[in-house]
């Protein structure tokens, strides 16, 4: 699943291909994706005439910002984002597509089918869901140490396991959950009610220093990820954890271990990172 440099990477390249294009009309081919409204006869009918002002990212969802609308889109597992000329043959598992003025389109392709669309009224979107409860924005002023630790205090679970909740902090998966992790030093398994003030102030900078250099390169390709334009991030080169099952520790060479943790594979070194 895309995380926050995924989708950072998503919406930038989207803003460059279909800010200021105005929607003509809008075929939806799986209703499933539509969320709200319920109808999507109605879904297109509220599109139709708009003009898409900007594309903004709220943890791992896309905002799309149009005149007098804003669409909210996740894009799950493997959905995708693509524009092609209206003459261009549609390919295979094309959910949803944004038909342009200007005879181009904006096409929605998910092959597994979990990628959801929300339409809201301007400012609305923020209280009702699927972005009404969500946490703390990582790359964001508000994101300070002493916010992060005051959202994740008293918990009792698992540091892996509040960290992959988004009501606390938006934008980070299993990935840059393992990444931040082992750049701390901090078991995965850790109890949260047992992080020290030190270990709190060291998993903010990791989480904001990850998160920043994987926004640089454009995201990690694992699996199916790629950009609007059908490119590829260069992340995946950097990883340091997240993967590398069974491969020496980069920093003392021990084989590193995979577990489960909140239900989600889960790489760490038993040396650099012991359970406190
Ligand atoms: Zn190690």
């Amino acid at each position: 699943m895309p995380e926050l440099p995924e989708v950072e990477t998503v919406k930038n390249t989207l803003n460059q291909l279909v800010k200021g294009k105005v929607i003509d009309h809008v075929t939806v081919n799986l209703a499933r994706i539509i969320q709200r409204p319920d109808d999507i006869e109605q879904f297109a009918f509220m599109l139709a005439g708009h003009t898409i002002q900007n594309v903004e990212r709220r943890g791992k969802f896309l905002r799309f910002v149009l005149d007098g609308l804003v669409m909210v889109s996740h894009l799950r597992m493997e959905g995708r984002y693509g524009v092609y000329a209206s003459t261009d043959p549609v390919e295979k598992h094309t959910h949803v597509i944004f038909h342009f003025n200007d005879g181009t389109e904006l096409r929605y392709k998910d092959v597994r089918q979990f990628g959801t669309m929300h339409l809201f009224q301007p400012g609305e979107e923020f209280k009702l869901p699927p972005l009404s409860k969500l946490g703390l924005e990582p790359l964001e002023q508000e994101f300070t140490p002493e916010r992060f630790k005051a959202a994740l205090a008293g918990k009792k679970s698992k540091i892996k396991a509040v960290l992959l909740n988004q009501a606390y902090v938006v934008g980070i998966g299993n990935i840059y959950v393992d990444e931040s992790l082992f750049r701390t030093g901090i078991h995965p398994e850790q109890l949260v009610s047992t992080l020290t003030d030190e270990q709190f102030r060291a998993l903010h900078q990791a989480i904001v220093d990850t998160l920043r250099e994987a926004v640089e390169v454009g995201g990690s390709s694992i699996k199916s990820y790629v950009n609007g334009q059908g490119e590829m991030g260069m992340f995946q080169h950097q990883l340091k954890i997240y993967g590398r099952q069974n491969q020496p520790c980069l920093t003392c060479g021990t084989l590193i271990e995979k577990t489960v943790v909140g239900g989600r594979g889960t790489h760490f070194c038993p040396v650099c990172q012991t359970l406190k």
